[in-house]
């Protein structure tokens, strides 16, 4: 692998950058929405090395869907196309090339990009649209019959042969894959664009070996593979070196990592390491399978101050019927053992959760026993999803559906519990004070927000009239269900 390096982050200090407090959950665009873009570094610029072939000055827009690995793949593509004299715009109708990293995780989301597709048939004249990432993996060629004016598709597994298939479309190919999951290789760049200001994302395992039943991920990102911790550190000490202070590390099943290299470490080993990279302050890991969720990962997040205090430790199901049909490999009992560990460490660590409701056959029993699981966990937030049936997935053909109706009942009932356990938990946080990495400004900068080391949003005002990037002291005065108020303690 050739040398890697970072695009896209700025000096924070006097450049004018303001982030906005929230950005859109779905639908973002790389150069565009979300995230301010970001100038190139001007001394760094001059390291993309721009090949001066026929692409140069052609452009491209990508629109992201999905996870933060997607978000991150996205960065990679976008580095990808930056190294190939590509630049970024901010409209579709501006691109050369059209890109959509895409998700189909629930079915909704797979249909959203196909009505993105539609709007391109009678336009993409003289365009290269492509679709990436799941749906791509998922649909494969069928793509090109349900839009006929795509000309690439490719999943996530094959993303190492994009810059030869972009070559191929560059010299007149007409329409290009990559669906290969057939490989052992991680997808690794040269150039990395770098959208979030403050948090650097590094992928350390891609695709996964585990097999839910209701999962595509493991048909749609390929086998498990881990990238070497060598090359792990390399691109925390460069993030670090480009100023850096908080890393995310990403995995669909992050905490399975395995270094493949002689060292042969396990996640906690590498969690470690990267906290003891000079300038990282902060370290973040998602999302953890609860089978290889093992003590000593408390026991690192107890020892090193830079391992952040929150896990994301998905159940899906409060009960063991359910988890067995969903192929989960754990029961009830052995999960909440867990969630006991975590409970138990020295400082209080945050604890987050995914739970699908109306999985094929969910009794009212089942559903009854996740509601008094959110009563135990008591978890600091979850994601809650209504099941959405998946090709390529075995619980497809599961009998006993739950209606649509059922489901959304279900659903709003788990959310109404939550919500009252976390205003409950919330309240009692009021008037304690905690550091924040301050990464949103209001337009008028008296207000700020920012996220603390157990990943809690607090809006807070403040005196000071730049603080984006900095760590700062917050007290809280007033807390909701899902943010809090607070003040600078200066
Ligand atoms: N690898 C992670 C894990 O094992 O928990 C999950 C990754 S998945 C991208 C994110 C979440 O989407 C899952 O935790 C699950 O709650 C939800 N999800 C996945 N498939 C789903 C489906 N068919 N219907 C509804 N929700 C689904
Ligand atoms: Fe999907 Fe299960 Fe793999 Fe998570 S562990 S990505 S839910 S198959």
């Amino acid at each position: 692998m050739a040398k890697t390096f970072d695009v896209g982050i700025e000096s924070l200090r006097g450049n004018g950058v303001a982030l906005p407090v929230a950005h859109q959950a779905a639908g973002r665009q790389a150069g565009a929405g979300g995230l301010l873009p970001l100038p190139l570094r001007g001394g760094r610029g001059s390291e993309v090395a721009v090949a001066p072939t026929a692409t140069a000055g052609k452009s491209f827009f990508l629109e992201t869907f999905g996870c933060q690995m997607n978000d991150h793949d996205s960065e990679k593509v976008a580095g990808v196309l930056q190294g190939r004299g590509y630049h970024a715009v901010e409209s579709p109708a501006l691109a050369d090339l059209v890109l959509y990293n895409t998700c189909s995780i629930r079915e909704k989301a797979a249909q959203k990009v196909f009505a993105r597709l539609g709007d391109w048939k009678t336009l993409a004249d003289g365009k290269i649209i492509g679709v990436l990432g799941c749906l791509a993996q998922q649909e494969g060629e069928e793509i090109f019959e349900r839009a006929p004016w795509v000309s690439l598709v490719c999943g996530s597994a094959s993303y190492r042969k994009l810059p030869e298939l972009i070559a191929q479309l560059e010299s007149g190919g007409r329409r290009v894959t990559g669906l290969d999951l057939d490989t052992d290789e991680t997808f690794e760049t040269e150039i990395t664009r770098r959208d979030n200001l403050l948090r650097a994302y590094i992928t350390i395992i891609e695709g996964c070996d585990y097999a839910c039943s209701y999962c595509v991920v493991p048909h749609t990102r390929g086998p498990e593979r881990s990238r070497a911790s060598e090359a792990v550190l390399a691109e925390a000490r460069r993030l670090a070196g480009a100023g850096y202070t908080e890393i995310q590390l990403l995995g669909q099943t992050v905490n399975s990592y395995r270094d493949p290299s002689p060292r042969g470490w396990k996640f906690v080993d590498l969690l470690r390491a990267v906290a003891a990279v000079p300038g990282i302050r902060r370290v973040r890991f998602t999302t953890s399978h609860p089978n290889d969720f093992h003590r000593e990962i408390v026991e690192a997040i107890d020892e090193v101050s830079e391992l952040c205090d929150h896990v994301h430790l998905p159940v899906q199901s409060g009960s063991t019927r359910v988890l067995r049909e969903m192929l989960r490999t754990y029961t009830r009992e052995e999960y909440l053992q867990k969630i006991e560990w975590i409970r138990a460490a020295r400082r209080p660590i945050s604890i987050t959760s995914d739970i699908i409701v109306g999985f094929p056959g969910e009794t009212e029993a089942d559903f009854a026993e996740t509601l008094s699981l959110l009563d135990t966990a008591k978890y600091d937030a979850i994601f809650s999803f209504k099941y959405s049936p998946r090709p390529n997935t075995s619980a497809m053909h599961l009998p006993d559906a739950i209606p649509e109706e059922e489901k959304s009942r279900r659903l709003a009932v788990l959310n109404e519990r939550q919500r009252a356990i976390q205003i409950a938990a919330n309240e009692k946080l009021v008037g304690q004070s905690y550091e924040v990495l301050v990464d949103g400004c209001h337009p008028a900068r008296t207000q700020w927000g920012g996220r603390t080391s157990c990943n809690r949003l607090i809006n807070f005002t403040s005196p000071h009239v730049n603080l984006l990037g900095e760590y700062v002291q917050v007290k809280v005065t007033r807390a909701g269900p899902n943010s809090f108020a607070g003040e600078h303690v200066t």
